[in-house]
């Protein structure tokens, strides 16, 4: 009897499906975009013992390893647990921030990417968390928006308080995305606090879970629902 597999179920756990039958391209994330040896070391066992000895990075801050075989994954996951590699996502779900270095390297840093990015996920919004449509939250460390947060849900960039001492804060784009139609986000009125920031982004991401259809990007439900109203929620 013919093996029934859940693409589905795969997909969430970072296996996708190739464009080649019976292929799986394994998809990992990084976390703020970084990885040390151990992770290294994984990555290039999986491509050399279960894929063709490729690594393909992603625009999202991840790897993929095509060339997989279904009878393999199981091997795979137990690899990746062991050297604490995390599994990447695709279809409508939370996909991984990205983020620059911000002020843990890059000289114009102005805020810390890193500890924003994993303050986001301590409220529960996690990679892979099952949403009406894809969701992506990108974080520049300055105004020069290296990771294109205007591109995407939720974009947030380091900026200087004019009017509050020169001190350092937070702007913020939503309902930006690439694809076929791609928008531009809605910048928001002020420069915000940490604790603002990370404010919006739990309203924004429950507006979207709440009144978002199947299948139907930030952008598009801002449109239907109404620019004012929906600021008049999320401010
Ligand atoms: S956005 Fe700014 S902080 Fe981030 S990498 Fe670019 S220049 Fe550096």
């Amino acid at each position: 009897m013919k093996e029934e597999i859940d693409y589905e179920a795969l997909k969430k756990k970072g296996f996708l499906k190739a464009k080649t039958p019976g292929d799986f391209i394994f998809r990992t994330r990084m976390p703020n975009g970084n990885y040390g040896a151990k992770e290294l070391i994984a990555l290039s066992q999986i491509a050399t013992n279960y894929g063709r000895g490729i690594t393909h990075a992603t625009t999202r801050q991840g790897i993929e390893i095509p060339f997989i075989k279904h009878q393999d994954i199981t091997s795979v996951e137990q690899i990746a647990k062991t050297a604490g590699l995390l599994a990447g996502t695709s279809g409508p779900r939370l996909r991984t921030t990205t983020v620059c270095p911000g002020s843990n390297w890059c000289k114009t840093g102005l805020i810390n990417t890193f500890s924003l990015s994993e303050k986001i996920e301590r409220m529960g919004f996690v990679c892979a968390k099952d949403l009406p449509h894809k969701f992506k939250i990108s974080i520049s460390g300055c105004l020069n928006s290296c990771v294109r947060v205007e591109s995407s849900e939720i974009g947030i960039h380091g900026a200087i308080h004019k009017t509050k001492l020169k001190t350092k804060g937070y702007i913020i784009y939503l309902g930006g995305c690439g694809g076929r139609k791609p928008r531009y986000g809605i910048k928001l009125p002020e420069v915000y606090t940490e604790e603002e920031t990370l404010e919006i982004v739990k309203k924004t991401i429950l507006f979207f879970e709440r009144h978002a259809k199947p299948r139907q990007r930030l952008a598009l439900l801002i449109e239907e629902y109404g620019k004012d109203p929906f600021l008049k929620e999320i401010l």
